[in-house]
């Protein structure tokens, strides 16, 4: 049967907006210029709010706080275990308050609030305690040296850390970024996606509530090309950590390199191949490659947008492939058992309708979706191409749509070339029982990350981030503490050569 795809009348969220202010110095203002923008409900395109329009006298002004709360303290001078402490308790408030964020999430996201609710704000949580966990356990070591010295070092955090996020996952995003900054004493200038500022606000009133000194952590809303690019220019921010698109990664690191040569972590786009070998389990697969493109609207940086379908079993797939999209349930996100609400904005909407209309220009098989969901909001129908040819435009361009790409192969030599074949490499997917083929593939595919069996497992311990034009840096794990800490090496000359 046909994909569910009415919209019925959009459900109410009984959230009522507390906060549409930048956070700067521990208060809620306005923006200097008194300006503010307003960010839509995307089931329907109507106005949620309206919110403070931050542009750089607001940066400076969060700048210069973040700054303060480095210097002066208390941030970086309080115990480890304090900061802990105060992290430990954000994470409770945030567990206490976890249906009301999913609600703002979903109502200014779109995404289906059980996923919000059940996942997402659940591993904000987690994230927030893994961090917390690692606040009184970071520390440098000593070195042997030829002479006769005692060599140390001490690990230092960098100072105020800009960040940068984006719309797809709000507030996961935010915990990634935050929480190793914070565990590691640095303060925070955050910018928030201009579709997206309500959860950010939110949770940080309640990091405040849970003990946060005021200016540490400073929360912008506004538009890239002006609080964003200010944020990046700034000579006062010592570290930029930026989540969003290749294109607007490069300019970040432009900022940064003609301002103060800042260092950049960057977590950015992706084409990333999910591989199913001939001996691959093929219903688990059809199953994994669809939640890999679909999850989140199809929405996701990692999002596994290459089937790529060894030849003795595609027919197979394609068939169960495009059975399992027509079954998806698309609609209102706040209602149960719903898969898939509607895209983030008419922008990203009419953007992926043109690479469905690209896809059957270009020769692919259309063989699910194709339109629009509906009449009303940016609902879009489960897309599945067959017969993707890698030349096609989408085989090679990030879509960030609900348009899933079957593509056939013959041999693992021939995979590997072709799944590398991109300027991207954030994550890749492979299905196989062959211990052989998944060690092989592991090794030789150029990503962040390798899922066997398996997709889209994240977990707060488990780094991530991209090769090539994917990113730069690991964000969560421990890894991620090392993108916000100085390494000072302390050397002293001993008098007595002979201890
Ligand atoms: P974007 O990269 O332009 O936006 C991400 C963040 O960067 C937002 O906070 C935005 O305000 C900010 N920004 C934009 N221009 C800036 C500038 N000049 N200086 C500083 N900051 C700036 O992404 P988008 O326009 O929202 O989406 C476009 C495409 O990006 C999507 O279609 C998708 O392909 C990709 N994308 C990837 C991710 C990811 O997780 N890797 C997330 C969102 C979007």
């Amino acid at each position: 049967s046909a994909a569910a795809a009415t919209v019925e009348e959009p459900i109410i969220p009984q959230v009522q907006i507390d906060h549409n202010q930048l956070l700067i110095d521990g208060q809620f203002v306005d923006a200097a210029s008194g300006k503010t923008f307003p960010t839509f409900d995307p089931r329907t395109g109507d106005v949620i709010a309206n919110v403070a329009e931050g542009d750089s006298e607001d940066v400076n002004r969060a700048v210069s706080a973040a700054r303060k709360a480095f210097d002066e303290g208390p941030w970086p001078r309080m115990t480890a275990y304090e900061r802990s402490r105060i992290m430990y308790r954000f994470a409770d408030l945030l567990e206490k308050h976890n249906d009301t964020i999913a609600a703002l999430e979903t109502w200014d996201n779109g995404k289906p609030y059980e996923q919000a609710a059940k996942v997402e704000i659940p591993m904000v949580t987690r994230v927030f305690r893994y961090y917390a966990g690692w606040a009184d356990k970071i520390h440098g070591l000593t070195a042997p040296a030829d002479g006769p010295y005692h060599v140390q070092t001490l690990h230092e955090p960098i100072g105020v850390a800009g960040q940068i996020i984006p719309w797809n996952f709000p507030l996961v995003i935010y915990s990634w970024k935050v929480g190793p900054a914070l565990a590691s004493g640095n303060t925070v200038v955050l910018k928030t996606a201009e579709q997206t500022p309500l959860s950010a606000l939110y949770v940080s009133n309640l990091f405040h509530e849970a003990g946060l000194p005021p200016g540490v952590l400073n929360v912008v809303t506004g538009f890239g090309p002006t609080a964003g690019a200010a944020l990046c220019k700034h000579m006062d921010v010592d570290k930029l950590a930026f989540t969003g698109s290749s294109g607007t990664g490069k300019r970040v690191m432009a900022f940064a390199a003609e301002s103060n040569m800042k260092p950049v972590t960057l977590e950015l786009g992706g084409k990333s191949p999910f591989i199913v070998c001939k001996d691959g389990d093929v219903d688990a697969a059809v199953e994994a490659a669809h939640t890999a493109l679909f999850f989140n609207q199809g929405q996701c940086c990692c999002a596994g947008s290459r089937t790529f379908v060894h030849e003795s079993i595609y027919d197979e797939f394609v068939e169960k492939a495009k059975a399992r999209a027509l079954k998806r349930v698309v609609g209102d996100p706040f209602k149960s058992g719903v898969e898939q609400g509607p895209q983030i904005d008419s922008m990203q909407f009419e953007k992926i309708l043109s690479y469905i209309r690209s896809g059957i220009e270009s020769g692919a098989t259309l063989e699910s979706g194709g339109q629009r969901s509906g009449s009303k909001g940016y609902y879009i129908q489960p897309t599945v191409f067959s017969n993707v040819q890698d030349d096609m435009l989408i085989a090679k361009d990030e879509i960030f749509g609900p348009v899933q790409s079957i593509l056939k192969f013959k041999d693992l030599d021939e995979v590997i070339r072709r799944a590398n074949a991109t300027p991207y490499g954030l994550a890749a997917g492979v299905f196989t029982q062959n211990l052989e083929y998944a060690h092989t593939l592991s090794r030789a595919l150029r990503a962040g990350t390798v899922w066997i069996n398996c997709y889209d497992v994240f977990d707060a311990a488990i780094p991530f981030g991209g090769y090539k034009m994917s990113g730069q840096g690991r964000v969560r794990g421990a890894y991620s503490l090392s993108n916000y800490l100085q390494v000072k090496a302390v050397v002293t000359a001993l008098k007595n050569p002979a201890w």
